[in-house]
């Protein structure tokens, strides 16, 4: 990768999209369009089609003609993998047009959405594809006289609606294991970063995945993803989102065919600093990483700082020198360590919850205001707030921006309230060189993962997934496998 082959991508005309249903590109059934805007310097990049309940009902009747027929469902294992492989190799040939495409879209920075959009799609689709083929069923410990058989099947048609983020990352975290179970998939993008999906998906067909079993509906949440929702002929449905969406799949299932729902709904992060971590100016540095790369628009951000008294005020200090180091701007350059911030209404959203904090009793130590305004495009300062109080709507809300929120403990109980003082529970981290304290704790902090000495970049080896509201069910590793299947039980008498 390099500035002059992102250069000759970045004004690439981008045409009109349209579904993908059936293996076909098709308009919406009433023709309806809706833009696509760039985060970084405001101007409309194309248009996609803008989806209705029956290009809903359209795609999963396909869907499910799909599976029922077995061109893919009951493909051997070991041919579905040889097109899952195909198709990672087709995506990884295309990764810096892809990262370019999407970054367009949705304003991270290149040099993360390189390795974290494509490369990580084409890595999840082969971890996929090479465990399938490796997975048994099993033999019950029965009576003698008769024999009991546990099979997995592929559950039918899966939903997947994914936000804005990490298109590729988080949608291959659903794809893969779904499609390399045997799956026939309906996929919805978020309405403003749909492009990157749209185009992976014609890179499925080309690897020979047959047409019908993925399908890509565009279109806003409130009518394409609710039509997936209340749809009967979905069976289960992937979501990765705002917590108010997931209660609303939640509820759309129990209004419709009770289909099984896993939602992945962020967090308020905790990463808990003891004076005795092992390097203090490597765990601000880290920190402040944590919290502000891709302008905090991470669900995992290390949004909390709590940080032991003692070392408040120098760890503080450090801590705001490193965000004051990084260097905010056009995403598409190569030198850049924070892109854009997603949109107006994001943008607006995370200056709110400043002026909040500051009149709930916390201190702006840098950032809080919107930059770059000559470019067009949305940027935003990384921003430390301190003496966040643990019950004013900083300390308890998601921001989603590049928003940090730093409040003082005194001892590790104190520490452990803190950090699960709030509804949500997705990742953490600690830093400490007790061995002992570290276990404690790993075992006391509600969340579905807990960094040590180091806060992000986990592997596929490893779930993600939340306790609370947070979410249930976990991407990533061969566990998420078990999201896309069924347990059939074969009880013979012999
Ligand atoms: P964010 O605030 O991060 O955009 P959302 O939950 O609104 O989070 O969006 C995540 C995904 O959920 C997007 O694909 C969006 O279109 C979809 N979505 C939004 N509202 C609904 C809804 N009412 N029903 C189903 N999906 C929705």
């Amino acid at each position: 990768m390099d500035q002059a082959s992102i250069d000759a991508l970045r004004a690439e005309v981008i045409g009109p999209q349209g579904h993908l249903i059936g293996g076909q590109v098709v308009p919406a059934s009433d023709g309806g369009l809706m833009e696509t805007t760039s985060p970084i310097d405001g101007r409309v990049l194309t248009t996609l089609a803008k989806g209705t309940g029956a290009d809903v009902a359209r795609a999963v009747a396909g869907a499910r003609e799909a599976f029922e027929d077995g061109c893919w469902s009951r493909q051997p294992p070991a041919a579905r993998k040889k097109v899952l492989l195909k198709w990672a190799e087709l995506i990884e040939a295309e990764a810096l047009a892809l990262a370019v495409m999407g970054v367009r879209e949705n304003g991270t920075e290149i040099s993360m959405a390189y390795k974290a959009e494509a490369g990580s799609a084409a890595a999840t689709i082969r971890y996929y594809a090479e465990a399938i083929d490796k997975q048994y069923g099993e033999i019950a410990p029965t009576a003698d006289s008769v024999l009991g058989l546990v099979h997995r099947e592929p559950v039918g048609v899966v939903g997947a609606i994914v936000p804005w983020n990490f298109p590729l990352m988080i949608g291959a975290w659903k794809l893969a294991p779904a499609l390399a179970a045997g799956n026939s998939v309906v996929l919805k993008p978020a309405e403003t970063a749909s492009l990157t999906l749209l185009r992976i998906a014609a890179l499925a067909l080309e690897a020979g995945l047959p047409p019908g079993v993925l399908n890509v509906v565009t279109g806003e949440g409130p009518v394409v993803g609710e039509a997936m929702g209340l749809s009967m002929g979905i069976d289960v449905l992937a979501f990765t989102g705002s917590g108010a969406t997931g209660r609303r799949l939640l509820e759309y299932a129990a209004r419709s065919n009770l289909k099984r729902c896993y939602l992945e709904l962020g967090g308020k992060s905790p990463n808990v600093v003891f004076a005795d971590a092992p390097d203090l100016a490597l765990a601000a540095k880290v920190s402040a990483a944590g919290i502000f790369r891709n302008a905090g628009q991470v669900c995992v951000a290390a949004s909390r700082l709590l940080v032991e008294e003692s070392i408040h005020d120098d760890f503080v200090a450090a801590l705001v020198a490193a965000a004051e180091a990084f260097r905010v701007g056009d995403p598409l350059s190569l030198e850049t360590q924070i892109g854009a911030v997603h949109s107006e209404r994001q943008l607006a959203q995370n200056l709110h919850f400043v002026d909040e904090a500051e009149a709930e009793g916390a201190q702006r130590l840098t950032g809080g205001g919107r930059i770059l305004t000559d470019t067009g495009g949305t940027y935003m300062a990384p921003t430390v707030m301190a003496g966040v109080a643990p019950d004013t709507r900083l300390a308890q809300n998601e921001v989603f921006g590049p928003v940090l929120a730093v409040t003082p403990f005194r001892t590790e109980g104190e520490a452990v309230r803190l950090a699960n003082g709030t509804d949500y529970g997705l990742s953490s981290g600690v830093w400490t060189r007790d061995l002992s304290r570290a276990h404690r704790m790993i075992r006391a902090v509600r969340a579905g993962v807990v960094h040590v000495n180091t806060y992000g970049g986990s592997d596929l080896t490893v779930p993600l997934g939340g306790v609370g509201q947070s979410g249930n069910g976990s991407d990533k590793s061969l566990h998420a496998l078990a999201k896309y299947e069924n347990l059939k039980t074969a009880w013979i008498q012999l």
